[in-house]
């Protein structure tokens, strides 16, 4: 295959080309959301301008034109990720994929005294959901802990997971921190152990091929929003069996066949678990977003944002007085960071007025800022459409900002 020109990649993205404060945009925050391409762009406006109706309710044309659009870009999905469609429920995030697993799989499941496994550097969203079920049926959360690098400690976990643990809630890739954790090697273990395991794909299936059948997990949550797809986007996959036995989470239009007074006969799932019209028009764009993805290619991907990882890592190392957080061998292309002197929210202010776009904050992982004593970092994310001159271009500005504030 010929290599891809990520030149013309980026001019993909309309939004890239534009201006902030009279200076190019320098967006270094695909992990917070990622950029669209115009295609995307494209087939939501389509959707609206040409087909618009909705789902699975009317015979007529277009209702017939919506619900293979969105069946369609539940096949497209299932495709990318190699599990399939009828295994895939469509929701609106990680967020609510997990609140999902945690109301409907867990909740009926977990008993008092029983054990929650949470990773240290999960996102809030992989973290709150557990202790609204647990303060309901009395399970108790236990922290798995990481390195300093921002590794997993293995043989820690092998010990929690060996001491009786319930169930284990992983992230793939840490937001904060870039680790890629060993999800098969973990999910093997935790099976061996009789442990479920609920994986945050969130910041893996963006930058990395994923086979989410391969990995052994339970449960795999992601959101479309950071795939390059429509914010409002997402999906959950799970073992058939598991939703089999789920109850439903959320009541409603089309997730049923019958409904009488004296009880409900439910859809089959995926159907089961989305009730409600859905965000039709912007899954044909996730939809959208994985034929493109596919078409540059994962792999590809993975080898260019890997390559500006190392660039952008060598670079920042040399700047005075910056320490990343996260230096784990296996990583994603996500840098976390302070500079001495510089107030993580300043910096970035000030680097936003040089039309460089990065995140500051505690990046909803508030344990994980506890575990390194650090209110908040800088956070650089970059993306395949990003180039070695953006990344000159962080390291200067940071260098301007060091100035003015010393
Ligand atoms: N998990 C991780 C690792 C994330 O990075 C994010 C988004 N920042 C989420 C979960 C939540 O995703 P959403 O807000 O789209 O539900």
């Amino acid at each position: 295959m010929s290599k891809p020109d990520w030149t013309a990649i980026r001019a993909d993205f309309p939004l890239l080309s534009r201006q902030v404060h009279g200076k190019p945009l320098v967006y270094l925050d695909s992990a917070n959301t990622a950029q669209k391409p115009a295609a995307v762009i494209e087939a939501v406006d389509d959707f609206y301008r040409r087909h618009n109706a909705n789902v699975s309710r009317a015979v007529h044309a277009l209702g017939t034109e919506a619900t293979e659009a969105y069946e369609g870009a539940r096949g497209k999905l299932a495709r990318f990720l190699n599990v399939q469609p009828d295994d895939l429920v469509l929701c609106s995030g990680t967020t609510l994929a997990i609140n999902l697993v945690a109301y409907s799989f867990a909740l009926p499941r977990l008993q008092r005294g029983d054990v929650i496994l949470v990773s240290r550097m999960e996102h809030h969203a992989n973290i709150v959901p557990w202790q609204l079920i647990a303060q309901r049926c009395g399970a108790r959360i236990e922290a798995v802990e990481i390195s300093p690098e921002g590794v997993i400690d293995i043989e820690a976990l092998d010990r929690q997971l060996a001491a009786g643990a319930k169930l284990l809630a992983l992230t793939h890739v840490s937001n904060v921190l870039g680790t890629i954790n060993p999800v098969r090697e973990i999910c093997a273990r935790a099976r061996r152990n009789g442990v479920f395991t609920v994986i945050d794909g969130s910041q893996a299936v963006p930058h990395q091929p994923v086979d989410v059948a391969s990995l052994g997990c339970d449960f795999y949550a992601f959101t479309g929003h950071k795939l390059c797809g429509p914010t409002g986007t997402g999906g959950l996959w799970a073992r058939r069996e598991h939703w089999q036995s789920m109850p439903p989470f959320l009541g409603g239009g089309e997730m049923i066949k019958e409904v009488r007074f004296d009880g409900t006969v439910f859809n089959d799932p995926p159907h089961k678990f989305e009730a409600g019209t859905p965000n039709i028009a912007g899954f044909i764009g996730l939809g959208a977003a994985v034929d493109y993805l596919s078409g540059i290619g994962m792999p590809a991907i993975a080898e260019r944002e890997a390559a500006l990882l190392r660039y952008a890592t060598g670079k920042l190392s040399e700047v005075p007085g910056l320490k990343l957080f996260g230096t784990a061998p296996d990583k994603a292309a996500i840098l976390s960071f302070l500079v001495e002197g510089a107030h993580a929210h300043d910096l970035a202010t000030l680097l936003d007025l040089e039309g460089i776009a990065m995140r500051s904050g505690h990046h909803c992982a508030h344990p994980l800022m506890q575990f390194y004593g650090v209110p908040a970092t800088c956070r650089a994310s970059l993306a395949f459409w990003n180039t070695e001159a953006e990344v000159d271009a962080l390291v200067a500005g940071i260098a301007k900002v060091r100035r003015m504030l010393a």
